[in-house]
């Protein structure tokens, strides 16, 4: 690991005034410290928020839910009114990790973190997103089981966060801030595909801080169900996930919103799924439907095409579930 600096704030305008010339924001530092000891990232400087008091606390008003980007994880997950209102969140942040990571890992650091693709973390080998030029992907013709069945033919990494699905399914928004003034951002519009951008992920800018995420409060109406689906009962990342937003009338439902995690280098919304449910009554067949359009264009690789299956057993469970057609299923992780 390099030699670095380490400065900690009280307040965002100290923060703010530290970042710049290979200065890193630091969290609960889970992520960013493995990339640090593996060689991935090597800041000059590492800019401590843990202690900025105004970046804490969770409130839930009739506008919708303000969550401090230094809200952990299992904070969110045993909020009462998010456990009630926003059920999907509160099942992806207690499903993610493990529950030392939770009490840890920050939902700003979770929506920031870096991609996990081996090749990327491993300082063996450089490619096409480290490098950001014409280098190989190494997925491509490589170990390529956890990675991309949708949008991978540039990078087929995937976006790790769990927190994030849930998030873009409710339309939340993100708050960024920066010595010039403070910006808000649709979660569906946070990330950034390698095809547009290839060494971020996102659309944070150099000396950008997340300052707030917020989500809007749900329709009367509004269930909503997370699930993950992965090789491990815990200590890990999903192999597939899914979070369903439906507005439901009775047992018709009025509106949907279905993404998918580490589907793609981006968590995605499946618009053909969502059309499936609007207007009809949430059955298993409908579900089913839903999944299967979810998969319309895939395009897996050479070792992950089993990722197709867990996708649409994914959805088709998660659908049912926030329609209240099924309980939590047991064989999902975390
Ligand atoms: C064994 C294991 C299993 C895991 N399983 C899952 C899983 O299933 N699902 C899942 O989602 N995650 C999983 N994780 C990842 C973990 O949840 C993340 O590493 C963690 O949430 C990162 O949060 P942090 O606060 O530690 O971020 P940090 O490591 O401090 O920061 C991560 C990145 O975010 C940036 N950052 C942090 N806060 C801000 C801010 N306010 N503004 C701008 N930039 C910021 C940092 O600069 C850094 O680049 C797992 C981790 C481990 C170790
Ligand atoms: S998937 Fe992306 S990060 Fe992984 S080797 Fe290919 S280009 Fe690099």
């Amino acid at each position: 690991m390099n030699k670095f600096a380490f400065v900690d704030c009280t307040t965002v305008d100290e923060a703010l005034g530290q970042l710049g010339d290979g200065a890193t924001v630091k969290a609960g530092g889970i992520d960013l410290l493995d990339l640090m000891k593996d060689e991935i990232v090597s800041p000059s400087k590492l800019v401590n928020i843990r202690n900025v008091e105004s970046l804490r606390g969770i409130t839930s008003g009739k506008d919708g839910l303000h969550l401090g980007p230094l809200s952990t994880l299992s904070e969110i997950a045993n909020h009462p009114e998010i456990q009630k209102s926003y059920t999907a969140l509160a099942d992806a942040a207690g499903h993610a990790a493990t529950p030392q990571v939770r009490n840890m890992a920050t939902l700003g650091g979770n929506i920031m973190q870096r991609p996990r693709c081996w090749y990327f973390r491993s300082n063996d080998f450089n490619c096409k997103k480290k490098s950001g030029s014409s280098d190989d992907c190494h997925a491509h013709a490589g170990e390529n089981q956890y990675h991309a069945i949708m949008n991978n033919g540039t990078c087929a990494m995937v976006h790790p966060s769990s927190a994030a699905v849930p998030l873009i399914a409710m339309n939340a928004q993100v708050e960024l801030t920066s010595k010039r003034g403070k910006r808000t951002v649709a979660t569906s519009d946070f990330y950034v595909p390698p095809e547009k951008d290839l060494l971020n992920e996102t659309v944070v800018q150099p000396g950008e801080l997340i300052t707030g995420i917020f989500v809007p409060a749900p329709e009367l109406g509004t269930r909503s169900a997370y699930q993950k689906y992965g090789e491990k009962e815990s200590f890990d990342w999903p192999l597939a996930d899914a979070g369903v937003v439906l507005v439901m009338d009775g047992a018709r439902c009025r509106k949907a919103s279905i993404v998918l995690g580490v589907a793609a280098p981006t968590p995605i919304r499946s618009t053909s799924a969502e059309a499936i449910l609007t207007g009809k009554t949430i059955d298993e067949s409908t579900a089913r439907a839903a999944a299967s359009a979810a998969m319309q264009g895939a395009t897996p690789l050479s070792q992950n095409g089993f990722k197709m299956q867990l996708f649409q057993t994914a959805i088709y469970r998660t659908v049912l579930l926030a329609a209240g057609q099924m309980p939590r299923d047991p064989s999902s992780i975390g």
